[in-house]
């Protein structure tokens, strides 16, 4: 299926729309659903999937194999562009030989308490319509709006759903922790909604790039970027949010987002220090002030020049 830039961000392990029941559920619909070790078809669905790790489920999986962030992700993952946009991340990397997730074994998941945000999903996924996105106004449909729904991924192999056990959405996103992760991903995912709402008019730098994958993928590096930079020097920030951002890894990721919304989407948040800005303006002056006295000087010689 083509996706349009105005399309929702679907998000969730391995979404196939053809198995995607054509029914907007909200928090209250009730879904059967069990899935356990007794399950016939107990892990069926940790191979031949995507699953696109978000910056907290990087986090998360590194710190559970005792692995610094850049090492796990060049063992266990591989690049791709998220949600058909031009920002790069990454998606579990599945086995050579036989394409299951590395992380799968017959007994189940090995990393079951810290597994990534879009297995939790599983089989429900969220449709995000956010900034751009198509909504229904006064049964028109509109531009820019915010909504939510979700929806059941339903496929062959799956036989939890043949199962009598019954939750509603709500119940279950709370039994998998998806709230969480959810409240840890949302400004991640709103920044991948911005550039999808933005289109593909302009694309975004390499630099840009490349600072999206490293904030995303690897926090040490951000940290460096931050505390072995200029970057102090050049940005306003708060005293006690540059001490927790030194040690504690959520709230330099947090920081990450406001960063990188500001840069790549000139949102607020972050302010460059006024002497910085006034030390621009005059360098900005004196190079326009160099260049009208070489355009006089040019000038004057060619007066000189006709008059011999
Ligand atoms: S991380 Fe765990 S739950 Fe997710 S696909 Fe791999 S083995 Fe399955
Ligand atoms: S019941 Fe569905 S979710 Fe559970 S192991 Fe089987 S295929 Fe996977």
């Amino acid at each position: 299926m083509e996706h349009s830039d105005n399309e929702p961000l679907q998000f969730g392990k391995g979404n196939n729309p053809s198995n995607i029941m054509p029914l907007k559920l909200t928090l209250d619909s009730k879904i059967k659903f069990r899935c356990y070790p007794g399950v016939s078809c107990f892990t069926a669905c940790c191979g031949n999937i995507k699953i696109i790790l978000t910056p907290y489920d990087i986090l998360q999986l590194s710190r559970r194999l005792n692995m610094p962030p850049h090492e796990f992700v060049s063992e266990y993952a591989e690049p791709d562009f998220l949600e058909q946009t031009d920002m790069p991340g990454v998606r579990i990397k599945m086995r050579a030989d036989d394409n299951r997730c590395p992380f799968v074994t017959k007994e189940g998941c090995t990393v079951y308490s810290d597994r990534p945000t879009a297995c939790r999903y599983y089989p429900i996924g969220m449709a995000d319509f956010h900034e751009g996105g198509r909504k229904e106004e006064d049964g028109k449909e509109v531009l820019g709006g915010y909504d939510k729904f979700y929806f059941k991924v339903v496929e062959k192999h799956c036989k939890g759903h043949l199962e009598d056990k019954e939750w509603t959405i709500a119940e279950w996103r709370a039994d998998q922790g998806v709230d969480v992760r959810d409240e840890m991903n949302k400004e991640w995912l709103r920044l991948i909604m911005r550039r999808k709402s933005h289109g593909h008019q302009a694309s975004l730098s390499e630099q840009a790039q490349r600072m999206f994958f490293m904030a995303s993928t690897d926090l040490p590096s951000f940290r460096r970027f931050i505390f072995e930079s200029s970057f102090l020097d050049t940005y306003e920030m708060d005293a006690d949010l540059v001490e927790k951002i030194r040690t504690d890894d959520i709230e330099l990721m947090k920081f990450s987002f406001v960063y990188l919304a500001a840069t790549l989407f000139g949102a607020q948040g972050l302010r460059i220090k006024e002497e910085k800005v006034q030390a621009k303006v005059a360098e900005i002056k004196q190079r326009q002030d160099e260049s009208v006295l070489e355009a006089i000087r040019e000038y004057e010689e060619m007066k000189q020049e006709q008059a011999r």
